[in-house]
């Protein structure tokens, strides 16, 4: 075979993160031996973007388009960047929820680049060696998943890939965390999917899972590689079912600089959501009473973390607690229920027993309600009558997803409430209108917590994740409404402006660090200063 000659120019467009495609002046075209592998004119970035777009244009179908970001993402860093960049509320759906939902779903069928590292259970006890393989050393920023629930659609075993690629991709859209610190990887245990396990194609561990104790001791392998090979690394956990979910996060959060998306950032968008409706309500956190629907992990993740809150103003835990009650399957939440489980106590109060929600709120008198149980409908036309009644301006959040399951539509709670509603959910509806007046609803997405989260660790080399970072970043959220969105009844602000959003979050989460003692770097004359200095910018000449 003839061996190639010097290859130097030709790998330097076939890294990513080198490449500049048909942007290299014909200079660096010249000095890098790339001349003659391009086509003759040099492009400038704007012109990439815009070609990319116009392609983008072309294609139907989502998935197609993830495609097409995809194959960019492998292709050249910068110019994918600069194109989710350009226009972050369109491609975010794109490259990440719901569309990355489907790509994880035909992963083993729509396989291109690798990317990240895959940590199967049959390399047990060799995890540090396999780890690194990877070609930097500098990592600062792990996303991990087990596939097990992956959004809501299940286990997905190794095709959870998607979720830390996609989540990545957004700390870095949308808050700067550099693209180069970032690591996804996805532990791969087997898989309960039958579907998946009779797949000819399927590129993971065709067993089922394991569980148990030697599922958490490759889970402490993992971390204690990673702790290992990068010592400024940060982990954050991923679609973990609930069973896992919980006792790891329990397990190092007071160990590692860590944390669960899933629960940690859900409840503080769920705060923002509080804090942005008390912009519009008036009074304080403390003086509200919540009722949960449902009394599931959302319900109890939301709850703590408004009463941690409540505490910061005064309250003390036991008390913040009463004020935010359950609601399940099986009415009221009460202390004298049996059928409580641990997490749930301690929001059990003392009362007498009631079956219906309604009732529940005649007696308890919320001033809002968070709708966490999965089960479409129940906010109905007497709850948000009733709401109305009790409270000037009732606070109704109906945070199942999708929007299939959400407890109520925007536009019943605007109709029914006669307007007074202060009205999120968890899946998006658009603006509605009623009786001439307009009513933009706004969407408790993470996306506003988790890259601000990242990016104000990586910074400051947090060594912790607390919980009143997160209670930080809710405030944060919420201070950014504009009176002109308040007016319409937007209590989030928009997500056409993430990166100045995102980049407010972190630079308030990174004084709560410097402040608690938690940063590995001293404290700058400027946070705000610093965090932009440290974020990602896609542009060709850095
Ligand atoms: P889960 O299954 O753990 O809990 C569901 C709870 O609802 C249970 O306590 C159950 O008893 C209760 N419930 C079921 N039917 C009921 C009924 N008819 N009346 C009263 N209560 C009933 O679920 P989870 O993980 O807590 O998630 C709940 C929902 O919240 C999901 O749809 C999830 O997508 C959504 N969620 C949204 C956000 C957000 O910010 N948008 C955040 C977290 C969770």
């Amino acid at each position: 075979m003839n061996a190639p000659k010097t290859a130097d120019g030709y790998a330097i467009l076939r890294n990513p993160r080198t490449n500049k495609g048909t942007a290299f002046t014909l200079e660096e075209r010249r000095a890098l031996g790339v001349e003659g592998l391009l086509p003759p004119m040099p492009s400038s970035l704007e012109h990439q973007v815009a070609r990319i777009l116009g392609e983008l244009d072309q294609v139907e179908g989502d998935l197609n388009k993830y495609l097409i970001l995809s194959d960019l993402q492998a292709r050249n860093e910068r110019l994918f960047y600069a194109v989710i960049m350009s226009d972050p509320a369109t491609y975010m759906p794109i490259v990440y929820t719901p569309t990355v939902g489907e790509a994880c779903q035909k992963f083993d069928h729509i396989f291109r680049a690798a990317r990240g590292i895959y940590l199967p259970i049959t390399a047990k006890g060799r995890v540090k060696e396999l780890l690194s393989n990877w070609p930097v050393e500098d990592v600062r920023f792990i996303v991990v998943t087990d596939g097990e629930r992956i959004l809501g659609l299940g286990d997905l075993g190794v095709g959870g890939m998607g979720i830390p690629i996609g989540k990545l991709a957004l700390y870095t859209a949308c808050a700067g965390v550099p693209p180069e610190v970032c690591l996804p990887v996805t532990i791969d245990v087997g898989t309960e999917n039958e579907e998946l396990l009779d797949d000819p194609l399927y590129l993971g561990l065709r067993q089922r899972r394991v569980r148990d104790e030697e599922y958490h001791a490759f889970i402490d392998e993992f971390v204690r590689a990673a702790q290992d090979l990068f010592p400024r690394s940060c982990i954050q956990w991923e679609d973990f079912a609930n069973r896992n979910a919980v006792p790891i996060l329990e397990r190092y959060r007071d160990a590692i600089c860590t944390y669960n998306d899933d629960i940690q950032g859900t409840a503080a968008i769920a705060l923002a959501g509080m804090y942005g409706a008390l912009r519009i309500t008036g009074g304080k956190l403390v003086d509200q009473r919540f009722l949960f629907l449902g009394a599931g992990s959302a319900a109890t993740g939301i709850a703590e973390l408004i009463a941690q809150a409540m505490v910061l103003e005064g309250l003390d835990i036991d008390e913040a607690r009463q004020r935010t009650i359950l609601f399940d399957v099986n009415g009221l939440v009460t202390a004298n229920r049996d059928d409580i489980a641990p997490f749930q106590r301690p929001f059990a109060i003392q009362h007498e027993p009631i079956g219906t929600f309604v009732e529940a709120i005649r007696s308890l008198r919320p001033t809002g309600i968070i709708g966490v149980s999965t089960v479409p409908k129940l906010f109905d036309q007497t709850v948000i009558e009733t709401m109305s009644e009790l409270n000037e301006r009732p606070i109704i959040f109906p945070y199942s997803n999708p929007t299939s399951r959400s407890e109520c539509t925007a536009e019943e709670v605007y109709r029914w409430s006669k307007g007074k509603a202060v009205f999120a959910s968890g899946s998006p509806f658009g603006p509605v209108e009623i009786e001439g007046e307009r009513f933009v609803p706004g969407q408790g997405n993470n996306v506003y917590i988790f890259p601000a989260m990242g990016m104000a660790i990586y910074a400051t080399e947090a060594r912790r994740v607390t919980q009143e970072m997160f209670i930080v970043a809710a405030q944060a959220v919420a201070e950014q409404v504009r009176e002109d969105h308040l007016a319409e009844g937007l209590i989030y602000p928009p997500q056409s402006e993430i990166l100045d959003a995102s980049l407010h979050v972190a630079r308030r989460v990174a004084e709560r660090i410097y402040d608690d003692g938690l940063a590995s770097v001293p404290r700058p004359d400027d946070i705000a200063t610093q965090i932009k200095a440290k974020a990602y910018q896609p542009s060709y000449q850095r």
